[in-house]
């Protein structure tokens, strides 16, 4: 069982995750308002996905005999002034993010709290995920511009992703 300082940050980080999901619904309505459907339904995906990691926190806290907690969000950035802006800001978050984890993972590892480790294995994996993509359509609206023929294709391209929980 993890200690009561380990569970305090893994609620944090169900805070965490959750103003994630909200900080890149803002992003989505930014895009939407844009006429950029793609990368508004890339967005929206998005805060899916972050919500599936705050619930997997939640239900993880709960399994483990701890007691979850909900606690208040901070409001995120609602303008924005490009994409790359966007991209920039998401990258970043997401660097932000896996910092969190290595903390979550350091503290789980100094208790020897082995289903915690276990627990978050998952999440180190996902993060390399995370980065990967951000920096991938951070280089690529750069290359692009944020507007003509290839930002349109890449807008329909992202409007073909769609959020599907992982098995496991
Ligand atoms: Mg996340």
């Amino acid at each position: 069982m993890f200690s009561d300082k380990l569970l305090n940050e893994l609620n944090e980080q169900i805070k965490y995750e959750l103003f994630s999901a909200n900080y890149y619904l803002a992003m989505a309505a930014y895009c939407a308002a844009k006429g950029m459907d793609g990368f508004a339904n890339f967005f929206v995906v998005q805060a899916e996905e972050e919500r599936f990691h705050a619930m997997k926190f939640f239900h993880f806290i709960n399994e483990m005999g701890g007691r979850a907690q909900i606690r208040g969000l901070d409001e995120p950035k609602n303008d924005y002034a490009s994409l790359e802006e966007i991209f920039t800001l998401s990258l970043n978050h997401e660097k932000f993010v896996t910092g969190r984890i290595y903390l979550l993972m350091n503290m789980a590892q100094d208790e020897r709290e082995h289903a915690t480790i276990s627990f978050l294995n998952w999440f180190i994996d996902e993060q390399v995920e995370e980065e990967s993509g951000m920096t991938d359509l951070l280089n690529k609206v750069k290359l692009l511009g944020s507007e003509g023929q290839g930002i349109f294709l890449l807008d329909k391209e992202l409007a073909l992703r769609t959020f599907t929980p992982p098995a496991k």
